[in-house]
C-alpha cells in the first residue's frame, strides 16, 4: 500500500484506506493562467489517486476553485492582506471579474486535461459556496472560536486553537506580533487572529449578518472541503507554501468546529524553480503549458520531467529537462507501438512489482522511471511483455504511451532494402551513393533525414 510523508506527523505513514479515500487540493486562484509551477502541484494530487486506484482504492477527490477571497500580499508567508487577486487583475484588464475568473478556470481545466489529470468529482467555486462558508463562520462564532468586531470583520480567536501550528512548526507562541511591516492589528484580541469574514462594497460582496463583505481564503476551504468530504477525510494536498498560514488556517477552523482532526494526513509537493527560483508570477519567471506546446513539444513531456523528480525534492526545470523528456516520451511511445506488433506475452511481473513498489515508496518516481528504462533496454524480455509492462504502468504515468500503436510505419515494397544499403553506403562515407538511394527512396513516398542517431524516416 502507498506510503507518503505526512507533513504533520513529520514522516513516512501508511495510507490506510480501505476501500474509498477522500482527498482535498486547493485549486488554483483564477486570474490568470496556471504556470507549470502551480501544474506540479496537480499533477502530484493526480499522481496518488492513481497510485490508490491501481490498488483498487475509489477516490473521491474535491479541488476548488479559488475565485474570490484570495489577496495579494508582498510578504512571504502569502495572501493575507492587501486586495483581492482576482478583482484587481480584471480591473486592471478593464474586464469582469467573473468572466476573468471564468475564462482562466477553463484554461485550468484544458491545461489539467492536456497532462491527463483526472478530474475531481468535486470542483467547488468559492463564489458559490458563500452560504457554506457563513455556516461554518455562524458555527464558529456560536462556538467561541470566532468573534465580531464593530467594522463587520469576523476573526478567528486563534489562542481557542491550542495545538495550532502542528503542520507547519509556527506554534502560537512562537509566533512574533507584526512580524509583517505593518503594526498590530487593533481589532484583533491576539496578533495572530485572521479575518474569516471581511467587509467590503462592491463586486464580489454578498450580505451576511455580520454585514457585507467576503470571505477570507482560508475559510473557503475549510467550508468547501467538510461539505464535500465530510467531516473525516484521508489526504489534504498543497503546495508546500500552503503550509503556513493557509493550511493551519484551515486546519484549525475545520477541526474547531468539528471538534476533532478532521484531516488525516497533510501532504505538501515541493516547488518547481525556473532560473534557480521558485516559479511565480511576481517573480517574473512563469512557463505556461502553451509555452511548452509552442516550442514544439508534448504537454506529457512536462508530466515526464516532474516523474523524473520526487515530489519533496525541489526540482528546477530547464527548456533541456523539457526537451530530453519529450524525446523519452515520444521513443517510448513509438517502441510500445513496435512491441505491440510482436507475439504476445503476458507482462513481466517482476518489472511490474517493482516499478509499482517505487510508486508505492512515498512515490519514488525517480526510481520508477529507472526501472522502466532497464526493463526498455532487458533483452532476456520478450518484446510483447514489454508492451503490456509499459501499457499497464501507464495507467499511473499517464503518458499516452499507446497512441502510436496501430500508426505503426509500413514501408513500401523495396524501401527496406534501400534504406539498409543506403546505411551501409553512409558507414562507407559513400555519399554520391548515399543522395542517390535517398532519391530513390523519394521516388517510393519515404523521406530519410539524418540525425546524430543514423537514419530516420517517415
Ligand atoms: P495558486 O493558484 O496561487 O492558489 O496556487 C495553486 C497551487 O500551486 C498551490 O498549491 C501552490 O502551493 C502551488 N504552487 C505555486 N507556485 C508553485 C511552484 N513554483 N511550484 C510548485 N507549486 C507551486
Ligand atoms: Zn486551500
Amino acid at each position: 500500500m502507498l506510503r507518503i510523508y505526512d507533513t504533520r506527523a513529520r514522516q513516512v505513514e501508511r495510507i490506510d484506506a480501505g476501500r474509498a479515500l477522500r482527498m482535498y487540493t486547493c485549486g488554483p486562484t483564477v486570474y490568470r493562467h496556471a504556470h507549470v509551477g502551480n501544474l506540479r502541484t496537480y499533477v502530484l494530487s493526480d499522481l496518488i489517486r492513481r497510485v490508490l486506484e491501481r490498488r483498487r482504492v475509489r477516490v473521491v477527490a474535491c479541488q476548488n476553485i479559488t475565485d474570490v477571497g484570495h489577496l495579494a500580499d508582498s510578504s512571504a508567508e502569502g495572501a493575507a492582506e492587501g486586495e483581492d487577486k482576482v478583482l484587481a487583475q480584471a480591473r486592471a484588464e478593464g474586464r469582469s471579474p467573473l468572466e476573468l475568473a471564468r475564462f482562466h478556470e477553463e484554461s485550468f481545466v484544458a491545461d489539467a486535461s492536456a497532462l491527463n489529470l483526472r478530474p475531481p468529482e468535486h470542483m467547488p467555486r468559492a463564489s458559490e459556496s458563500i452560504d457554506l462558508m457563513v455556516e461554518l463562520i455562524a458555527k464558529l462564532i456560536e462556538q467561541g472560536h470566532a468573534y465580531t468586531v464593530p467594522d463587520g470583520s469576523v476573526f478567528f480567536d486563534a489562542r481557542t486553537f491550542p495545538s495550532y501550528g502542528e503542520i507547519s512548526g509556527n506554534r502560537l507562541d512562537a509566533l512574533r506580533p507584526a512580524h509583517r511591516i505593518e503594526a498590530v492589528d487593533p481589532r484583533k484580541r491576539f496578533h495572530a487572529d485572521w479575518a474569516l469574514w471581511k467587509p467590503a462594497e462592491g463586486e464580489l460582496t454578498w450580505d451576511t449578518p455580520w454585514g457585507r463583505g467576503f470571505p477570507g481564503w482560508h475559510v473557503e476551504c475549510s467550508a468547501m472541503s467538510l461539505r464535500f468530504l465530510g467531516s473525516r477525510f484521508d489526504l489534504h494536498l498543497g503546495g508546500i507554501d500552503l503550509r503556513f498560514p493557509h493550511h493551519e488556517d484551515e486546519r484549525a477552523q475545520s477541526d474547531a468546529a468539528a471538534g476533532h482532526e478532521v484531516v488525516r494526513h497533510w501532504v505538501h509537493g515541493e516547488h518547481l524553480l525556473f532560473d534557480g527560483r521558485k516559479m511565480a508570477k511576481s517573480t517574473g519567471n512563469v512557463v505556461l503549458l502553451s509555452d511548452v506546446v509552442t516550442e514544439g513539444l508534448d504537454p506529457l513531456a512536462v508530466r515526464l520531467a516532474f516523474l523524473e523528480h520526487r515530489y519533496r525534492q525541489q526540482m528546477n526545470l530547464t527548456w533541456d529537462t523539457l526537451r530530453a523528456a519529450d524525446r523519452t516520451v515520444r521513443r517510448w511511445r513509438a517502441r510500445v507501438a513496435e512491441w505491440s506488433e510482436s507475439v504476445s506475452a503476458p507482462l513481466s511481473k517482476d518489472y511490474a512489482d517493482r516499478v509499482e513498489a517505487a510508486f508505492d515508496d512515498d512515490l519514488d518516481t525517480p526510481a520508477a522511471l529507472r526501472i522502466l528504462r532497464e526493463l526498455e533496454r532487458d533483452d532476456s524480455v520478450a518484446p510483447g511483455a514489454k508492451f503490456e509492462t509499459f501499457l499497464h504502468l501507464d495507467q499511473v504515468l499517464a503518458l499516452d504511451l499507446s497512441i502510436e500503436i496501430g500508426k505503426a510505419k509500413v514501408l513500401p515494397p523495396g524501401a527496406g532494402e534501400l534504406l539498409e544499403a543506403r546505411e551501409r553506403a553512409r558507414e562507407a562515407k559513400d555519399w554520391p551513393a548515399s543522395d542517390r538511394l535517398r532519391d530513390k527512396l523519394a521516388d517510393l513516398g519515404v523521406r530519410v533525414s539524418d540525425t546524430s542517431e543514423g537514419q530516420t524516416w517517415e
